[in-house]
């Protein structure tokens, strides 16, 4: 394991495994359409990747990269678009795939930019729900797996642009500050 993870919350089977099944879920529920799917960047990365994988549909995807924790551990509820969709959405159906929801404000930020748009349908597919966290609420058609409030790195979630390549989502040990160094 990585010198920096704590525990392993999720290991790479269980991940793969999940990611299979929202795949096959995904690839009934939009049998009889041609759905966009658009990853959020970065953290979304090895979950779009996969899951375009195990889904059978044929579909495109684009990306949009909002920024809200600049590096940081903690939600600052201000959110920015930083990269923007290449193709217009208007009448197609929409499916946004998001490493994790945590207080729900980049996702109501996103739903409410998107819908401005006239997509044909907008859902989300998440792969970690910190629902404890909430203060949005945002509507999840798709959820990979439910966790507690503890900061996760891997699978391509992030500290500070780091750990992304794990194959697995793990707890980080707590950071070394100042005040704790001792
Ligand atoms: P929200 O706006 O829902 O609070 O946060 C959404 C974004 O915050 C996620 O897309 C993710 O980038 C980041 N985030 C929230 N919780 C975690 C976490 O536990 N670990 C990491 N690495 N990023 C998180």
């Amino acid at each position: 394991m990585h010198p920096a993870i704590d525990r392993v919350l999720i290991s790479r089977e269980t991940l793969q495994k999940r990611v299979q099944e929202l795949g096959q879920e995904i690839s009934h529920d939009y049998r009889d359409t041609c759905p966009v799917m658009i990853g959020i960047l970065k953290g979304s990365v090895q979950f779009l990747a996969d899951l375009m994988k195990s889904t059978t549909v044929d579909h495109s995807i684009d990306f949009l990269c909002p920024s809200s924790y600049a590096g940081g551990t903690k939600s600052t509820g201000i959110v920015r678009l930083l990269l923007d969709l290449r193709e217009s959405i208007e009448g197609k159906d929409v499916l946004l795939v998001e490493d994790i929801v945590d207080t729900g404000l980049t996702m109501s930020y996103l739903l409410d930019n998107l819908r401005t748009r006239r997509p044909r349908s907008l859902e989300i597919c998440t792969l970690l729900d910190k629902s404890v966290c909430r203060k949005s609420q945002v509507p999840i058609r798709y959820r990979g797996f439910e966790i507690p409030d503890e900061f996760v790195v891997g699978y391509g979630l992030d500290y500070k642009e780091l750990y992304r390549n794990l194959p697995y989502i793990g707890v980080m040990k707590p950071l070394k500050t100042e005040k704790n160094k001792k």
